[in-house]
């Protein structure tokens, strides 16, 4: 016997039709031996009307009125697939998250859940029922029973969630397209199916737009290492498997509080190059990177800022062993740009040798902007200045003088409290294939770019930066220090680019606008009209060229970088909002990613 928890999804419980044969699924489950706890979303497009109705009353309605709302539409879909497996003649009972105890944060509308209580579940289950339980919401507490919500998409996070306090034997995910595809089928319907996926993969993926998967459900699978399925409740395909490191022991308590930050990574091995000046168009970092990928070298990290005037730095790391070879490149490839028609300055190649890689890396990081500016203000009080950021979802990198190294490390482990090395992730699969350099692409159309002019270069800028935005809960994703410094009357100035949520674009301009004030930075730049389109593969450590062919396949099709960001595992760019889907398509195509058939999503 086992214990299996299933989650359907708005459109797999979309009508009573559907409602019905989820039943069917759920019986056959059961199969006379299993115990089935499901987790169902509101029906169909329920959340979005309700978002809509509040919206004809208030444009700013309370988030704890918000709340109560929302979370009535689990109430009618657990309510209704608890009759239909009744009338099937399976017993069964609907449970709200406050019935069963899922206990939540005090945050309205994004609450994290901090413990789930297994009693009322359990005894349920003893009696042979099937538990239907709303997904999506919790109570604060059992005093006040504040109703919470986990933020939109959230009932895969309540299903694992529950499979995790539950010991299941696994969590099925079920939903509208046949399993985790390359991309999204909406955007490139000949995207293909993966048989499976490692956690870190699909976090990375899930955080970067591929909205089929909520990441803190991954972040959960992975902390707690509970097998995760995610197929279809149209088919009886296999889906994709979303591979876990081995579990740890670890309390249930504190759930998705546990700690943000798993490890303290450092790299000492690493120099940086640095192509300053190089003409703003498409095709540059296709040729920069084609030609180093040439010659056979790895770039580890690689960044590109938002450029002044006409032209971006480009700068990447490399080990140290390979520097000679990809500084002859950058150096033979400069004077090409210089003569281009549309230079403006010379462009110039600078090295640097003696440079440490740092890094913080942890999945509770996600959604919790306080994390990096805590990096960056314990790096700012250790007097540790940092020359580049590179950001993913789940890692803050930060190239720092070799010589700090110590300390940086040092102050880090305590500020996190860190003492152990991280774990090690699989490089393999279990069939023991090597990992793909790209699993698959994502594109972002949700988010907007933000940069303040002439930051001065000194230890703790980023740190304040970061805070403010920080305080006022604004999460920061790519985040770009520029490679030029301008020194003007003697103090020296660099710019910072970084992306945000649109939705908190506007606040986070004003708030850096009263910070430039008072730090003497100059303006703060904002532009909405941004994509975000990433390619993601754990088997792309080590192999050379992955992002010289992203890179090409943006220039064939004349479609020109503004930011570029790396973690290990992901490349992304930022494009203009008008070219990410055409960027997502030939992307896919040039990583042959495309599948025999066309994917069909039911409506
Ligand atoms: P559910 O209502 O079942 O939770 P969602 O709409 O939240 O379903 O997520 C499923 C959708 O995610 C798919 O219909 C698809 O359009 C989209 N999607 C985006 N990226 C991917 C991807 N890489 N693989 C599969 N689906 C994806
Ligand atoms: N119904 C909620 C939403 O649409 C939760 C979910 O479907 O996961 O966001
Ligand atoms: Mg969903």
């Amino acid at each position: 016997m086992a214990l299996i928890v299933q989650k359907y999804g708005g459109t797999s419980v979309g009508s009573t039709a559907r409602i019905k044969a989820v039943a069917q699924r759920i019986k056959k489950t059961l199969a006379g031996e299993n115990q089935v706890v499901v987790v169902v979303s509101a029906m169909g497009k329920t959340t979005d009307g309700l978002v809509k109705l509040a919206q004809e009353i208030s444009s700013n309605p309370s988030r704890r009125e918000m709340d109560m709302l929302l979370s009535t539409g689990e109430q009618v879909s657990i309510a209704l697939l608890s009759m239909a497996l009744q009338e099937s003649g399976q017993a069964a009972i609907s449970l709200t998250g406050a019935q069963v105890g899922i206990v939540t944060e005090a945050h309205h509308s994004r609450a994290r859940i901090l413990n789930i209580k297994t009693e009322r579940i359990e005894r349920h289950l003893s009696q042979g029922k099937v538990v239907v339980v709303a997904g999506f919401q919790g109570i604060t507490n059992f005093d006040d029973f504040e109703i919470t919500t986990l933020g939109r998409g959230g009932s895969d996070t309540s299903a694992v969630a529950l499979a995790a306090a539950l010991k299941a034997a696994r969590c099925e995910i079920y939903t509208d397209v046949p399993g985790i595809l390359t991309t999204d089928p909406r955007i490139v319907p000949e995207a293909r199916l993966m048989s499976e996926v490692t956690c870190d993969e699909m976090l990375e993926l899930a955080s970067l737009g591929a909205k089929v998967l909520h990441p803190r459900a991954v972040e959960i699978a992975r902390n707690y290492g509970v097998p995760l399925l995610v197929l279809s409740s149209w088919s009886e395909e296999p889906g994709t498997l979303v591979i876990s490191p081995l579990p740890q022991p670890r309390a249930i308590a504190g759930l998705e509080i546990v700690r943000a930050v798993d490890a303290v990574e450092f790299d000492t091995d690493q120099a940086k190059v640095a192509l300053l000046r190089v003409p703003d168009r498409p095709g540059i970092a296709a040729r920069l990177f084609g030609e180093i990928a040439l010659q056979n070298v790895d770039v580890d990290l690689i960044i590109q800022s938002i450029h002044e005037g006409n032209s971006n730095d480009i700068a990447f790391t490399v080990i140290e062993k390979v520097l000679n070879k990809a500084e002859a490149v950058a150096e033979a490839i400069a004077p090409v740009l210089r003569s281009h028609p549309a230079k403006t300055e010379e462009a110039e190649v600078a090295i640097e040798r003696k440079i440490a890689k740092i890094a913080i890396a942890g999945a509770g990081m996600i959604g919790r902007p306080g994390i990096a500016a805590k990096m960056f203000a314990t790096l700012a009080e250790a007097g540790v200045n940092i020359e580049m950021i590179s950001t993913s979802e789940v890692k803050v990198s930060c190239v720092i003088d070799a010589a700090d190294g110590k300390k940086a490390i040092a102050a880090l482990c305590q500020a996190f409290e860190i003492d152990s090395s991280p774990v090690k992730q699989p490089s393999a699969l279990p069939n023991s294939q090597p990992l793909p350099p790209v699993r698959g692409v994502a594109l972002d159309l949700n988010q907007a770019r933000l940069a303040i002019r002439h930051v001065r270069d000194l230890p703790g800028m980023a740190a304040k930066i970061f805070s403010v935005l920080a305080e006022n809960n604004i999460s920061v994703d790519m985040i770009i220090q520029s490679q030029r410094c301008r020194i003007i009357n003697n103090i020296a100035s660099r710019d910072i680019a970084f992306t945000v949520a649109q939705a908190d674009a506007k606040i986070a301009q004003t708030v850096l606008q009263q910070l430039a004030k008072e730090i003497h930075c100059g303006e703060v730049l904002l532009d909405t009209e941004i994509a975000k389109v990433s390619v993601v593969g754990a088997g792309m450590m080590g192999q050379p060229g992955v992002a010289a062919k992203m890179f090409a396949a943006l220039s064939a099709k004349a479609i020109n970088i503004q930011m570029i960001t790396t973690s290990e595992i992901k490349i992304s760019c930022v494009v203009a909002e008008s070219e990410g889907v055409t960027a997502l398509q030939v992307i896919h195509e040039a990583f042959e990613l495309a599948g025999k058939e066309k994917i069909e999503v039911p409506a």
